[in-house]
């Protein structure tokens, strides 16, 4: 579904990103974890269109998107949760969600809230007055709401306590199974490589492994740089 090949991207002078390749199937969830610093975010942006691409190439459901705006490639179905979330906290949960759905015209939040139900509960509450969890389910939603066949979530863990990262990685499958392939971008390594079905690790701005995350998470050099394991 999205291939990338020998991506280089950067800001202004500063080159960040050197000859990513990367891809994504169908359905699939696929990790992408690494240092901080080492380009994660960066490379997000570069695929929905932020961030310039320098060189290399981006396909996504077989037709390249390299130097699409970001509206056209919401349009060809890439939501992106962003790093933060990004919500906006002045407004209603449903009016976060119903912004998402924007572009696509859909204002349907019945599949979302079956998704994440404490939503259900929330729809007139403030989104800045939620707690990290619920607003991180909010901005997951926002993100389906365009109906994407791939979703890029950055940090899903930031800021969040262990139990409540847990009750919503327990989600991405279903969102997977429903026909929108997940890109997860996380700092808890032994959570994300544990949902995943194949991953990518990232280290500055290059990707230096890749394979089935069940393997990675066996692997002894991720175990000690990663998980803590001597
Ligand atoms: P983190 O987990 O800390 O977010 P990351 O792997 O997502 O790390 P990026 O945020 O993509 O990494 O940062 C990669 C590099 O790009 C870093 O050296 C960072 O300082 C630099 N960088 C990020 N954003 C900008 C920007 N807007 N302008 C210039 N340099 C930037």
């Amino acid at each position: 579904m999205l291939e990338v090949s020998n991506l280089s991207a950067g800001y202004g002078r500063v080159q960040v990103l050197w000859d990513i390749d990367l891809d994504v199937q169908s359905n699939e969830i696929v990790a992408l974890v690494g240092p901080n610093g080492a380009g994660k975010t960066t490379l997000l942006r570069a695929l929905s269109g932020m961030v310039p691409v320098r060189e290399g190439e981006v396909r996504f459901r077989g037709k390249p998107i390299t130097g699409q705006s970001i509206e056209q490639i919401v349009d060809l179905g890439i939501s992106h949760v962003p790093e933060g979330r990004r919500l906006f906290p002045g407004l209603s949960v449903h009016d976060n969600l119903r912004l998402g759905g924007w572009r696509n015209r859909n204002s349907d939040v019945d599949r979302v809230v079956e998704l994440f139900p404490k939503l259900g509960d929330r729809m007139t509450q403030i989104c800045g007055s939620m707690s990290g969890g619920e607003q991180q389910m909010c901005a997951i939603a926002r993100g389906l709401m365009s109906q994407p066949d791939l979703i890029m979530i950055d940090e899903l863990s930031m800021g969040l306590a262990p139990v409540v990262v847990e009750e919503i990685i327990a989600r991405l499958p279903d969102i997977a199974a429903a026909g929108t392939a997940v890109l997860l971008v996380e700092q808890d390594v032994d959570a994300a490589l544990t949902v995943a079905e194949r991953a990518f690790v990232m280290e500055t701005g290059r990707v230096v492994m890749s394979g089935k995350a069940g393997e990675l998470l066996a692997d002894p050099r991720i175990q000690q740089s990663y998980l803590g394991i001597a």
